[in-house]
């Protein structure tokens, strides 16, 4: 094989396939034949504009796969071999900056901004650094993880998602049983952090939505939360006080996207001491009414959570293959690589008649 097909991102809602040549593999990297790409809430950022990335790139940061070709260093050093699959991470570390010696990988920029699969432009040799593509090239310094293979892709490819769910609704936080979780809206992100805060023991958990959302606040429902509140036509504040018997809640966790409102709403729902972690991207808006007076008389602890760590891939990974959770519930819409375009507009909800929840492209 000399070339692959790809999807190539342009310009703001412009993606093209393309058919672009299969690199060379040295020692060091290796080759991944690309079995499921997971659609990303920031693939859609990326998609229409509003997340900056150098284009023209080929999208997809979520990459399960087997691999096709890869050098003998790097096989030595990641412990997998041609024809294992595997599950990559997004972010591809310097590995010397500060960030990367005090364990913060994740927010590494010591390669230039954002260095991860999707996120370096075609130009950047060899050029296939994304995952909506038939094959994608595994940098020296990428993270991948060994998946079993008799699950099926779509599903395995759910590690992403559920490892943002253990590191938000759980790793951050420091959530255990006695705690009360309340999770900002029921997307992906937030039925992954139910999964989590479920498995890691919380003591109740509830989760917010839309009218619009309500299917997804029945799938939150079947998935182990105990109440959810729709905040459009519920009085969300009574409502936590009543469920909470008044305490507020311990750990809250804000996976709603776009709108700011609910960051400012978070102080008032949440316990004294209370951990909330802002991981829900607002399209750099500022935050209206956010009352600060109420973190310090709370003493209430925020934190931001951009990604997700390796510990929190292999929870993810771990009970993915346990097979005790019906994580295919969560799954609605596969796509063949040259509907991308439709894959990303219908996790946007921008496809009338379609509720998408984790959708992926299986090239
Ligand atoms: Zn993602
Ligand atoms: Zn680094």
């Amino acid at each position: 094989m000399k070339t692959t097909r790809a999807v190539v991102q342009t310009a703001p809602r412009k993606l093209e396939l393309r058919e672009l040549p299969v690199p060379d593999i040295d020692d060091d990297s290796a080759l991944l034949r690309v079995e499921a790409c997971g659609i990303c809430g920031s693939d859609v950022e990326q998609y229409t504009g509003t997340l900056p990335v150098r284009l023209p790139a080929i999208p997809g940061h979520e990459p399960l796969g087997i691999i096709e070709r890869i050098g003998d260093r790097a096989a030595k050093r990641w412990g997998v071999d041609v024809g294992d699959r595997v599950a990559v991470e997004t972010m591809i570390p310097c590995g010397h900056c500060r960030a990367c010696i005090e364990g913060r990988y994740q927010v590494c920029r010591g390669r230039g901004s954002m260095f991860g699969y999707s996120y370096v432009p075609l130009s950047h040799p060899p050029g296939l650094w994304g995952a909506y593509a038939d094959f994608m090239y595994l940098d020296p310094m990428s993270l991948v993880h060994r998946v079993r293979k008799d699950l099926p892709a779509s599903i395995a490819v759910m590690f992403n998602p559920l490892g943002a769910g253990f590191r938000w609704a759980v790793e951050i936080p420091d959530t255990g049983p006695g705690d009360i979780v309340l999770i900002l809206g029921p997307g992906q992100r937030g039925l992954a952090s139910v999964i989590a805060a479920r498995v890691a023991g919380a003591d109740q958990i509830i989760v917010t939505g839309l009218t619009r959302d309500a299917a997804k606040l029945a799938l939150a429902k079947e998935l182990g939360a105990d109440h959810v509140i729709n905040v459009e036509e519920e009085d969300a504040r009574a409502r936590v006080r009543e469920i909470t018997g008044g305490r507020g809640a311990d750990v809250i966790v804000e996976v709603s996207s776009y709108a700011p409102e609910p960051v400012a709403e978070s102080l008032y729902y949440a316990a004294m001491g209370a951990r909330i972690v802002l991981a829900g991207i607002k399209g750099f808006k500022a935050v209206p009414e956010f009352v600060s007076d109420l973190i310090v008389a709370k003493e209430l602890v925020l934190h931001g959570a951009l990604g997700v760590t390796s510990r929190s891939y292999r929870a993810a990974i771990r009970l993915i293959e346990s097979g005790r959770v019906p994580l295919a519930k969560m799954h609605t819409h596969d796509f063949a690589l040259e509907d991308a375009e439709k894959a990303i507009r219908t996790l946007a909800g921008e496809i009338t008649g379609e509720t998408g929840i984790h959708c992926c492209l299986l090239p």
